[in-house]
């Protein structure tokens, strides 16, 4: 992994992969018979925070899903730093280690607390059980819930179940963070503490931020917004469309 000094977006420079490159991916299901991804082409650069939004059905969770190498394309490819995610031999060591979720839901399991849900991922990695305890008490502390420790999931509430899975999310330090309708499950009060923390996390942390929903105000919490249509990104903030010539800007 390189160093980048803070501020300086390297991984831009030609010399410097990006940190995920799709290329002509395509995801069919039922034998071909569903389309979800049609053709997606998509660099993102390390460090970026980006949202995919668009309307239910049209590919996004399919998108995140296989830019995290939760699920393969039928067609295309993705790297990630320049190496395709075809050639790792071992993907559930990679994502552990370098890829984080958070889902609509908080997925957590019911009979652990709070503190042995955000060590799960953790057991990947050669940490003795002094360091993952240390590591989540001080990963729950920066979410907050430092009061909540030994709280089972159905004693804690929406709000503080998403912010567990936020702490267990991060609990390897992922360079990419991938968050599919974070909010989707809470009240907006909740939802935008959510964004807030999701937005802290990214600078404090400088890891990669992939957001999915289909609320554009939640989209508009990041810096970069891609626009999904049938399976297709049919827009990009970062590339404006060219003004048709003659037309007056
Ligand atoms: P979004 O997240 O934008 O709502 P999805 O990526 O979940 O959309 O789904 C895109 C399309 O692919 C939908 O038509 C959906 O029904 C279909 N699809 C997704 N996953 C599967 C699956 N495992 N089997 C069959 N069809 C699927
Ligand atoms: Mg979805």
């Amino acid at each position: 992994m390189t160093a980048n000094s803070p501020g300086v977006i390297t991984s831009l420079l030609p010399s410097e992969p990006a940190l995920i490159e799709a290329r002509a991916v395509r995801r069919t299901f039922a034998d071909g018979r569903v389309e979800a991804l049609r053709g997606v082409d998509l660099v993102i650069a390390a460090h970026e925070c980006v949202a995919i939004e668009g309307p239910s059905g049209c590919g996004k969770s399919t998108l995140l899903h296989v830019i995290g190498a939760l699920d393969a394309p039928s067609a295309g490819d993705v790297s990630f730093r320049g190496r395709s995610l075809s050639t790792l031999d071992n993907l559930p060591a990679f994502r552990a280690r370098t890829v984080g979720f958070i889902f609509q839901t908080s997925h957590l399991l019911p009979t652990l607390s709070a503190l042995e849900n955000v060590q799960i991922p953790m057991f990947e990695m050669p940490w003795s059980a002094r360091e993952r305890t240390r590591r989540a008490l001080a990963l729950l502390d920066s979410v907050g819930l430092s009061d909540r420790l030994h709280h089972r999931p159905g004693q804690l509430s929406g709000g503080e179940r998403q912010r567990v899975a936020i702490a267990r999310s991060l609990a390897n330090g992922p360079e990419l963070l991938l968050a599919d309708e974070p909010t989707g499950s809470l009240d907006s009060d909740n939802a935008a503490k959510m964004l807030a923390l999701l937005r802290a996390i990214h600078a404090d942390r400088r890891l990669t931020l992939v957001m999915v929903t289909h609320d554009a105000a939640v989209a508009s919490n990041a810096d970069r917004r891609l626009h999904m249509r049938d399976g297709a990104i049919v827009a990009d903030s970062a590339r404006p469309p060219l003004l048709e010539p003659g037309t007056i800007a």
